[in-house]
């Protein structure tokens, strides 16, 4: 999850310091002035961050000649268990492990996000994975 907080000591946490997004991603922990002192604002930028930073280090989306188990593994524990609700994580599962009994061992060269639903179907050289995007 992530968290927001502020560094300052001040009594109430409407003061003017910045807020600071406070989360974890594979065992590393990373905390990220967001620049304002809004929780609003502040919360969701949070959430724009780790998700820029999710894809951007990690590669969620595009790890290359990956096997799909593997991959799958760490769409579940980085991506679903994270930043979708504990029913969706439920549901992620069983699908998952369907699509792995078929293409465990498959390469994944293409690994996209869609709004629609989790699917696999083999192309040209590799398997291509289809996830839904996650909402915050
Ligand atoms: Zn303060």
């Amino acid at each position: 999850m992530t968290a927001l907080r502020k560094r300052c000591r001040c009594r109430d946490w409407r003061c003017d310091h910045w807020w600071f997004a406070d989360f974890r991603v594979r065992g590393r922990r990373y905390r990220i002035p967001l620049k304002t002192a809004n929780k609003n604002l502040a919360a969701q930028l949070a959430t724009v961050e780790r998700n820029s930073l999710l894809k951007a280090r990690y590669g969620i989306f595009q790890q290359p000649d990956v096997a799909f188990s593997a991959f799958a593994k760490d769409y579940l524990k980085d991506h679903v268990a994270v930043n979708t609700r504990p029913g969706t994580l439920a549901r992620e599962q069983e699908i998952v492990k369907t699509l792995t009994r078929v293409f465990g061992s498959t390469r994944s060269r293409r690994i996209v996000s869609s709004n629609t639903s989790v699917t696999a179907s083999p192309g040209d050289g590799g398997l291509t994975a289809r996830f839904p995007q996650a909402s915050p």
